[in-house]
């Protein structure tokens, strides 16, 4: 499978480009080898260099660093997602786990920031879960009694209060929640490849076709070469099913997004001159939509079962179509073609929304599947993926090996069937809210 991603990302695009790009020419030989260069990736890449040394380790990626979903996501820092109320303690009791590895997602996000003096566009505003439809009450009121047990500060806003604080009159009803951090992600994850420890050899452009493993070696081939590791970290995410990885497991599913160009004085006076807002949908499958620092829109308002991989410019711009008829429906006094560029990337899901986190096998790890919260969970999990194949324990891997475990899925060709049955149900659903 070759990964070619579009071009279009403006989280990407807002960068320098980068240089000295080095790919695999010949075979090697590692004590440890990183295959995928997201978040999660080049955080094992950090710890394993920070707890050994004097060891070989291998970071590499099919193509550039971040520019997977790690630099074309939404750039929520999530300390919460939607419930819609639980009937039982037990339930309660299992919120509250995800809710900890989310507070330890955002901490090591904070400490990596602070160590490194990262500018990523760090603001700590909050979020809101939005709905135009009134009904949807119910879901936010369960919602609130939930947090309010766990002790989340939150607002329940009217359509009033909302369009003075977003500049649309679109939503009716949104619960606030104070937590929760909107940032650039391009700029988060380019520090963290800056920032690579001399002791990691980064290879780029370089996909992983098939591997095994021999007595105590692992084998992975790749078009130019093979790389011979004692140890392997599996940190590729929407692609863990392609390498043969939890196959029954994990899913991947394709999101697109695009982002405005900067709103004119202007425009944005039209809009009220909202400070910078994130909202995510109360319907699954509704719109996550921002209000970047810079006055830009970003909107995502997709997901699908998508085969192949790459998404081409014609199927893209169909996508975009739905992207500019949400903005708008949200702002109709901005004018028609003020989106600047629109871009694919692969997540991936389970059936219960829980991460994978584990050895597989005696030297093999893998760490992946944190649906939308991949930013700071994918960060915590891949530096404690890293711990875990040093054969330490940290309490960050105990609250983590607490939650529940993934639960398996059916085999082909009933999952693809199931998972694209319920994506359309849900898109009806939330046909309002796209
Ligand atoms: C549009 C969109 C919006 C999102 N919004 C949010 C959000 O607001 N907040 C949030 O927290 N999360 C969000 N996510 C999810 C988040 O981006 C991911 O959970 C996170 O990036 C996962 O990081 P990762 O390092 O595990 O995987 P990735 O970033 O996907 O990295 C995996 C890497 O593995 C590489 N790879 C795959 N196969 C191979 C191979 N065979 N050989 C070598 N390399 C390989 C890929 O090239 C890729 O670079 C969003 C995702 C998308 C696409």
């Amino acid at each position: 499978m070759q990964i070619v991603n579009d071009n279009g990302c403006s989280w990407i695009n807002d960068l320098d480009p980068r240089s000295n790009i080095k790919v695999l020419e010949k075979n090697k030989e590692c004590d440890w080898l990183i295959i995928g260069a997201g978040y999660t990736g080049l955080s094992a890449a950090r710890k394993l260099a920070q707890l050994h040394p004097n060891q070989k380790i291998i970071l590499i990626d099919a193509q550039l660093a971040g520019e997977g979903a790690s630099g074309r996501n939404s750039g929520y820092l999530v300390d919460t997602t939607l419930n819609d109320g639980f009937t039982s303690n037990k339930d309660l009791e299992n919120y509250k786990k995800k809710t900890d590895i989310y507070e330890l997602g955002i901490k090591v996000i904070k400490k990596f920031i602070k160590e490194h003096q990262v500018e990523c566009d760090w603001n700590d505003s909050g979020k809101f879960f939005a709905s135009s439809k009134t009904e949807d009450e119910k879901i936010l009121n369960n919602f609130s009694k939930t947090l309010s047990k766990l002790g989340f500060r939150h607002d329940l806003l009217d359509n009033k209060e909302l369009s003075k604080r977003l500049g649309t009159k679109f939503y009716n009803i949104a619960l606030y929640t104070k937590g929760g951090v909107l940032l650039h992600p391009g700029k988060l994850v380019r520090a963290m490849i800056d920032i690579l420890p001399n002791n990691v050899e980064l290879l780029e452009n370089s996909s992983l076709i098939k591997w095994n493993k021999t007595n105590d070696v692992v084998s992975c081939y790749f078009k130019n070469g093979i790389i011979k590791t004692r140890k392997i970290i599996f940190a590729t995410n929407g692609f863990l099913k392609f390498l043969g990885i939890k196959s029954n497991y994990n899913f991947p599913i394709t999101l697109t997004a695009s982002m405005t160009r900067p709103l004119t004085d202007q425009e944005f006076k039209t809009i009220g001159e909202p400070k910078e807002w994130g909202v995510l949908p109360v319907r699954p499958m509704g719109a996550t939509i921002r209000m970047t620092k810079n006055r830009r829109i970003l909107i995502r308002n997709t997901a699908e079962v998508y085969n192949p991989y790459q998404m081409s410019q014609s199927e893209l711009d169909k996508r975009t179509l739905k992207q500019k008829f949400g903005i708008k429906k949200r702002f109709p006094q901005l004018p028609d073609n003020i989106i600047q560029s629109s871009w694919s990337g692969i997540v991936s899901r389970t059936r219960n929304s829980s991460q994978i986190f584990e050895k597989i096998d005696e030297n093999i790890f893998v760490a992946g599947c944190y649906n939308g919260s991949g930013i700071g969970v994918g960060t915590l999990f891949g530096e404690q993926i890293a711990i875990k194949a040093s054969n330490e324990n940290t309490k960050e891997i105990e609250t983590i090996e607490a939650r529940n475990k993934p639960t398996w899925f059916p085999p082909e060709p009933f999952l693809s069937l199931g998972v694209k049955a319920r994506l359309i149900y849900e898109r009806m659903r939330a046909k309002s809210e796209i």
